[in-house]
């Protein structure tokens, strides 16, 4: 049976208040929110927070901002008064958090307050008391207080039996309140920020720019930090600057992941996903990267006034930000190489290095043929210096500054053990050439495809129904990859040619498993995910397997080459390369100098 529906009336103004506080007060972390932005908005430069059971308790803030003056402490706490806009037209071009006049209405609706504030030009402080709609008895009266507004939510929720109930364990809730604190201190790196709960103390200090590793470590933790990269870049009217991690950092959430526009905190997949699409070849899997980016622009390419809460945002010409975003990080992470990897942020500096590869051929290598004989493939790029060493030069010579150091031995046919000049360095020798293999077919591709290698015998390949449809859709598509074949009958073909980098490999596997790669991805993916996928699988299929050996030469010049590879430091799935374990650890596993 329905409910007889009532006659239509006008809400009271608590309900309509309790209504409001439904969207934007449905958790202590809220409050924490709005007050902390209030005081901001006030133009504080130093809060103190303290909360007592996961902010149900008590919530209190003091901020050493502009203060309310006394006359206006009550509409501070009504609905719709806000100090903040005027007409309409305030609305683009607002430059604060709050501007709705809302906020401190729905809190006043859902709990017990008190708001005690000393303005400019007043003798002392006033303070007023206000739960649900009445204002307490006493009215405003005469507080201590010296500058600044402090504000307390007490028993939050204690009329809202249902939302009570919907709250977690106070320890959740603290640490929600937590992560807003931290989103807050990120947003305006010149404000300190205490805060105390029963069970965690932060301070925050203020400082100079958003460029202060020390206040991030502080906000972010040490790893975050430790693998801190700073980005900077400016087009179209848009900055983006800020830090992201680099590949080594890889977490299993996006709980790291904080992006502001014009000092608001915001939510919008978009461009998280433009930042997260040039990890795409360094991360492993699903992992996520650590961001901390602030895009500044004009407020009027940005409508605030979509959401309560103020999260979401509608931002005009999003793809001019998305695709900032995106190259930014991708020339940053390309930028890498092993020894900015292993170091701190405060060092990394944005200088791209020309791109050279020293083709390494290791068959040829094997016979001490030249590494590099092929300049009419690559004549506008620079090769390396090529250093040789013997065993005894390598292993006894004064080290010269080479970050992945001097190759000394290979251990059970995978890994190459490599003496730094801080400790050892140990190389999954097929990661490394991978990466490096990946990377030349990727730039050979996008010159002028693949230089193919005429085989003077075809070789026969039986191919499977799909790998047959696949080849008859795509044959200019591989002949650029380097494959040219032709049917011989029904489902037997001659392969004529195959990719050169790749011609010591067995032709006939590597050319179905390039058909394999492109047959399941071209379905699903755009073009240039497919060719990647094909080039990482050929490349992964053609990289020196386990249980070869190598000569010193050979792994001297992988390491060289690992060293100025784009994305040298991980293999194409997202894997560490190499690691170093620096003279300080491997003392420590012998207790030496303890
Ligand atoms: P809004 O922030 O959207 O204007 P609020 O309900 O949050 O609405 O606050 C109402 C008004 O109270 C603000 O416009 C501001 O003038 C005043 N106010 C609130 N908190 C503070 C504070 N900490 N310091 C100074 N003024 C404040
Ligand atoms: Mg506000």
């Amino acid at each position: 049976m329905n409910k007889v529906i009532n006659r239509i009336q006008k809400l009271p103004e608590l309900l309509k208040n309790q209504i409001k506080a439904g969207e934007v007060i449905t958790k202590p972390k809220d409050v924490v929110k709005e007050i902390m932005e209030n005081a901001l908005d006030a133009g504080s430069t130093a809060l103190k927070l303290e909360i007592k059971e996961g902010g149900v308790v008590l919530i209190r803030l003091q901020d050493n901002g502009c203060g309310i003056p006394k006359e206006q402490l009550m509409l501070a706490l009504t609905a719709h008064a806000t100090s903040k806009i005027t007409e309409l037209s305030d609305l683009n071009e607002v430059q604060t958090m709050g501007f709705r006049g809302e906020a401190l209405a729905s809190i006043v609706s859902v709990s017990r307050l008190r708001l005690s504030s000393n303005a400019k030009d007043q003798d002392h402080g006033w303070a007023i008391k206000a739960s649900e709609d009445a204002f307490d008895t006493n009215g405003i009266e005469p507080d201590p207080i010296q500058s600044g507004t402090i504000i307390e939510v007490k028993d939050l929720f204690f009329n809202a039996k249902a939302r009570r109930e919907f709250l977690s364990s106070t320890s959740v809730e603290a640490r929600q309140i937590e992560e807003v604190v931290r989103k807050i201190a990120l947003s305006r790196y010149g404000v300190s920020i205490s805060y105390q709960s029963e069970k965690k103390t932060m301070q925050i200090n203020a400082s100079q720019t958003y460029n202060d590793i020390d206040r991030i470590r502080t906000i972010m933790g040490d790893a975050f930090a430790k693998h801190a990269l700073w980005v900077s870049g400016e087009k179209d009217g848009i900055k983006v600057e800020g830090y992201i991690t680099d590949p080594q950092y890889q977490r299993a959430k996006s709980d790291m992941q904080y992006l502001f526009l014009n000092g608001r905190a915001i939510k919008e997949s978009s461009l998280t996903m433009a930042v997260k699409q040039a990890y795409r070849d360094v991360m492993y899997q699903k992992n996520q990267p650590g961001i901390v980016l602030y895009i500044t622009t004009d407020p009027n390419r940005v409508d605030v006034n979509i959401h309560p809460t103020k999260e979401q945002v509608r931002i005009k010409d999003i793809k001019q930000f998305s695709s900032l975003m995106f190259h930014l990080t991708a020339s940053t992470l390309q930028s890498l190489r092993p020894q900015m990897s292993a170091s701190k942020a405060e060092v990394f500096v944005a200088q791209r290095p020309s791109i050279a590869f020293s083709d390494i051929e290791l068959p040829k290598l094997a016979t001490q043929k030249s590494f590099v004989n092929n300049e009419e493939e690559t004549p506008s790029r620079i090769m390396p210096q090529q250093t040789t060493f013997t065993q005894a030069e390598s292993t006894q010579a004064t080290l010269p500054d080479q970050p992945l150091g001097q190759a000394i031995a290979q251990l059970h046919g995978i890994y190459i053990l490599s003496q730094a000049k801080d400790g050892l360095i140990i190389v999954d020798m097929h990661a490394a050439h991978e990466r490096i293999l990946y990377e030349k077919m990727k730039l050979a591709y996008k010159e002028e495809g693949l230089l193919k290698q005429s085989l003077m015998v075809p070789i026969e390949c039986h191919l499977t129904q799909d790998q047959v449809e696949c080849l008859d859709q795509n044959q200019i598509l591989l002949s650029q990859l380097g494959f040219d074949a032709s049917c011989a009958n029904d489902e037997v073909y001659l392969i004529r040619s195959i990719p050169k980098a790749l011609c010591d490999k067995k032709a006939s596997i590597l050319f179905q498993e390039t058909l394999n790669a492109l047959h399941a991805h071209q379905s699903s993916s755009p073009i240039d995910v497919t060719i990647h996928e094909v080039l990482s699988t050929m490349s992964c299929h053609s990289a020196i397997r386990a249980n070869r050996q190598l000569s010193l030469i050979e792994m001297n010049q992988l390491l060289r080459d690992m060293e100025v590879a784009v994305h040298g430091s991980q293999c194409n799935h997202g894997r560490p390369t190499w690691v170093h374990w620096n003279m300080s650890k491997l003392d420590d596993l012998f207790h030496r100098g303890q």
